[in-house]
């Protein structure tokens, strides 16, 4: 919750501080007050579409109850953002988890380059080591021998297995290869790397198929998850990877990075809504701790701190 709290400081105080600008000098809500809050909330990066259901939601309260104060402002908007994470989110998990199955369950982790996405797979296999779990890593990134190197860097730190192959070489080989090697194993969780190239929507596309694909001679319903990384500090340009990438293949899930640093964690609101995906995870910082599993209602709670 401190690392958070922390991690959500410049969000929440941008918008706080500008929240408290949009309401001076007005007691009740009115048609100003609502524009300003429209800027105040497409400035924090929530999104147009999000921004504009908020902004109807409460409209509709203050057609409703015919005057609302600025003073309860605050509260209202905190349960209308709750309530459109809610539809979303829907439970309020805190710890790293994963559901009980019988075959390794597998987390195909997606994301263009320099998100992030190395570094949450390092956090993750971290975190379910720590809760007991065996992990293996798969280095289907294969474009880049950087990224090859960077997740064996993090598969010792952790201490746990990544199956590799040659830069060059095909990623489905790869993800066949670390899920044949995670059965051997018994392992009980497979997290797989894939290239983050996005210059062509249809290459990116055949290539997630054709992993996923392979992976299922090895384990018929893998993957069980797609992770999507998202950098939470680039704004709008999250927005349309996620457009990119929910075109290219079925995204399950997402993970936000470097909220902390940022005074755009508004995204994590409107991404969820937008795309009506679940924020699993958020990045907070770079060390090995810095991954939160994402719980809504401390979320909200950072956010109007
Ligand atoms: P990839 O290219 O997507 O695999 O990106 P990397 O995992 O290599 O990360 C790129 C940079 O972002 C590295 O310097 C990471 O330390 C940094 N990074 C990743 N996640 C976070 C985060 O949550 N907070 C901060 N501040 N930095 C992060």
């Amino acid at each position: 919750k401190e690392t958070l709290d922390k991690g959500l400081e410049k969000t929440s105080t941008s918008f706080l501080d500008k929240l408290g600008k949009a309401v001076a000098g007005k007691s009740k809500v009115d048609e100003d007050v609502l524009d300003n809050l429209e800027e105040v909330l497409v400035s924090s990066d929530v999104g147009v579409t999000t921004t504009l259901k908020v902004i109807d939601r409460i409209e509709a309260r203050v057609a409703k109850d015919k005057y609302l104060g600025t003073d309860e402002l605050n509260k209202i908007l905190r349960e209308e953002i709750a309530g459109l994470l809610s539809e979303t989110n829907s439970g309020n998990a805190t710890e790293f988890e994963i559901p009980k199955q019988d075959a390794p369950y597998v987390i195909m982790v997606v994301g263009v380059n320099g998100v992030g996405k190395t570094t949450t797979i390092g956090k993750l296999a971290h975190q379910f080591k720590s809760a007991g779990k065996t992990v293996v890593l798969g280095a289907a990134d294969t474009f880049r021998a950087a990224a090859i190197d960077q997740l064996q860097i993090w598969a010792d730190r952790t201490g746990v297995p990544l199956v590799r192959q040659e830069m060059g070489s095909d990623p489905a080989s790869v993800a066949f290869d670390t899920l044949e090697s995670a059965v051997t194993k018994n392992a009980d969780v497979v997290i797989i790397d894939t290239a983050g190239r996005l210059h062509n929507k249809v290459n990116l596309m055949n290539e997630l198929t054709k992993v996923k694909r392979v992976m299922q001679k090895v384990i018929p319903d893998a993957p069980h998850e797609v992770l999507l990384v998202l950098d939470g500090s680039t704004g709008q340009n999250a927005f349309e990877q996620a457009k990119q990438f929910t075109a290219a293949t079925e995204v399950t899930s997402l993970a936000v990075t470097k909220l902390d640093g940022t005074a755009k964690g508004g995204v994590v609101i409107g991404i969820s809504d937008q795309f009506q995906i679940p924020v699993k995870y958020i990045g907070v910082g770079e060390g090995i701790e810095d991954l939160q599993v994402f719980n809504k209602i401390e979320f909200v709670d950072s956010f109007f701190k």
